[in-house]
């Protein structure tokens, strides 16, 4: 069964004031030029609903709302965590080269040490046989 236009007719949920979450038959040709098909499936909603529904639409965009910004901030931390993590890898490479110039410094310093002491000793031992 199409609607006055021969479109298969398609299932629509309203979201007015008036009738929140209340399904309704449309013509099909939505974005194109629709006929006037139009009946309602569900009945009406009791006063209750009607007056509650809105608001908790609300809370719920406004939620969304808050997920979109919470989203938008967690994409600015991960840039910013990238870059840390970044960083870190450049300061534990120097840190890295900065032992082994010190441990090199020590080895060095202690060859040196080594060195000089064997120097006096023969130079010790020369003076000694004099
Ligand atoms: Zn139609």
């Amino acid at each position: 069964m199409g609607c006055y236009c021969r479109k298969s007719p398609i299932i629509k949920t309203s979201w007015t004031p008036k009738n929140p979450g209340r399904r309704f038959m449309a013509c099909g040709a939505e974005n194109e030029d629709p006929c006037e098909y139009f009946f309602w499936i569900d009945p009406p909603k009791c006063e209750r609903a009607v007056q509650v529904i809105p608001g908790l639409l609300r809370r719920i965009n406004g939620n969304a709302e808050e997920v979109r910004r919470l989203m938008v901030q967690i994409e600015g931390k991960q840039e910013q965590l990238v870059t840390y993590e970044r960083k870190l890898r450049s300061y534990q490479w120097k840190e890295k080269i900065l032992w082994f110039v010190l441990l090199c410094s020590w080895v060095f310093f202690v060859m040196n040490f080594k060195s000089k002491r064997t120097a006096n000793n023969i130079l010790l031992l020369e003076i000694g046989e004099l």
